[in-house]
């Protein structure tokens, strides 16, 4: 796991996360019923092009494109494509980019036009449980104190939190030691000093946590074919409160 030395690195990640940060703010101003997602694709990958950064997902292990993009009961690792989204979706954008060997990962779940409540409190809750889970982002605090805090949330909220799918450190690589599980008991995993960099990032189904993939071997979906939203930061260790990279 990373554990930034510099201000300098930190400087970086902030220019790399600040990229993805703006990439999300783009798509989200894109998103409308009838664009596919091979189009949010494009303006995506244009865009962090246009900075000097570098897609970070396109490639890794094979995946075709800049952008995760996952529909309705998707959960995560969509693959954008010539769907059209309609009225009443709700989709989850997950961006990576890499500049100058720094990583930054960020995600969020967007409604396309007008979209039922139910979608509306699935999205702000999943947004809500980060924010709780990033309350136990200090340094003498354990990692799984932010795990434990998100179910906590997630639960009281009536809906569940994925287990298959975990956060992760993040610096020189996208996915760095230590998983960072979204749910069990507080008090264990490493112990947080200053300098850790971590991309939290829950994902939240409106009825039961089982997924599965499909055949395209990479789509994530609810079991149950219930709605899922994803909201993720990439987020640094300091003396005081957590700060997220991952900002506009
Ligand atoms: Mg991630």
């Amino acid at each position: 796991m990373i554990v930034l030395k510099s201000d300098r690195e930190l400087k970086i990640m902030k220019r790399a996360g600040k990229i993805a940060a703006h990439t999300l703010e783009i798509l989200k101003k894109a998103i409308r019923p009838g664009i596919t997602t091979h189009e949010l694709d494009k303006i995506a990958e244009e865009y962090i092009l246009s900075k000097g950064a570098r897609p970070a997902f396109k490639g890794y292990r094979g995946f075709p494109a800049t952008i995760c993009t996952s529909i309705n009961e998707q959960v995560v690792h969509g693959i954008p494509g010539e769907r059209r989204l309609e009225e009443g979706d709700i989709i989850s954008i997950d961006v990576g980019v890499v500049l100058d060997g720094y990583y930054g990962d960020t995600a969020a779940t967007f409604p396309v036009g007008k979209v039922s409540r139910e979608a509306e409190e699935l999205i702000e809750i999943t947004q809500n449980c980060f924010f709780e889970g990033i309350k136990y982002a200090r340094k003498g605090n354990r990692l799984t104190d932010i795990s434990h805090a998100i179910q906590n949330y997630v639960e009281s909220r009536g809906c569940s939190i994925v287990r298959d799918y975990v956060g992760h450190g993040i610096g020189r690589e996208m996915h760095e030691p230590p998983q960072i599980p979204h749910f069990g008991p507080p008090g264990k995993g490493p112990r947080l000093e200053k300098g850790m960099v971590l991309a939290i990032e829950p994902m939240v189904n409106r009825g039961d946590f089982k997924v599965k993939t499909l055949e395209d071997n990479w789509t994530v979906v609810t079991v149950d074919g219930s709605l899922s939203a994803h909201y993720e930061h990439t987020v640094a260790i300091t003396d005081g409160e957590p700060k997220i990279l991952t900002l506009p």
